[in-house]
C-alpha cells in the first residue's frame, strides 16, 4: 500500500480527499478535509458582496483605494430628488439607461467607480472615498479564522 502523507497537517492518511482551498487543489486527510468545505460554500451575491468585490480588487491594483460609500444609493436618490429630476430624467442628463439609475438608486448595482465619479460631479455629492492602504489589509483572504498561512505553519 503507498503511504500519502497529508497536505496540510502532513499526517499519513489511509485515504486522503480532494479539496479546494483558495483555489488550491489540495489532498488532506478527514481531519483536514473540513477546512476545505468552508470554501466551497456559494458565496452571496448581493449588492454588499460586490461592494466588497471592487474593495478587493482595489486592493490589488492601488495603493489609495478607492471605494464607495456604503450608503451611495441613499446619498444619490435623495440629492437627485432634491434637484426635481425623475430618474428618467436623471438617466438622460447622464447619458446612462434609466434601469441604470434604478438599480443603483435601490442598491442592487454598485456603480462602477468611473460612473460614480461621474454621478459625484453632476449631482455635487461624495460617493468615493480614497483609503490607505494598510487599513485593509490584515482583513484580507481570511476564512473562518484560517488563512492559507496558517495551514502552512501547519506543515512545517
Ligand atoms: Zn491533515
Amino acid at each position: 500500500m503507498i503511504k500519502i502523507n497529508c497536505d496540510l497537517c502532513g499526517k499519513r492518511a489511509e485515504s486522503l480527499a480532494k479539496v479546494g482551498i483558495e483555489g488550491v487543489q489540495l489532498d488532506v486527510c478527514n481531519d483536514c478535509a473540513r477546512f476545505g468545505k468552508v470554501v466551497q460554500q456559494p458565496k452571496r451575491l448581493d449588492a454588499k458582496s460586490q461592494v466588497m468585490r471592487m474593495k478587493s480588487q482595489a486592493r490589488q491594483k492601488e495603493e489609495k483605494m478607492e471605494l464607495l460609500v456604503e450608503n451611495y444609493a441613499e446619498v444619490i436618490r435623495k440629492k437627485r430628488e432634491s434637484m426635481g429630476f425623475t430618474q428618467k430624467d436623471f438617466a438622460r442628463k447622464i447619458s446612462e439607461k434609466e434601469a441604470t439609475v434604478h438599480k443603483i438608486e435601490t442598491g442592487a448595482l454598485a456603480p462602477p467607480l468611473s460612473l460614480a465619479k461621474k454621478l459625484e460631479r453632476f449631482l455635487g455629492v461624495r460617493l468615493v472615498e480614497e483609503y490607505e492602504e494598510s487599513h485593509e489589509t490584515s482583513k484580507g483572504r481570511r476564512i473562518n479564522g484560517f488563512t492559507l498561512g496558517d495551514f502552512i505553519n501547519v506543515k512545517k
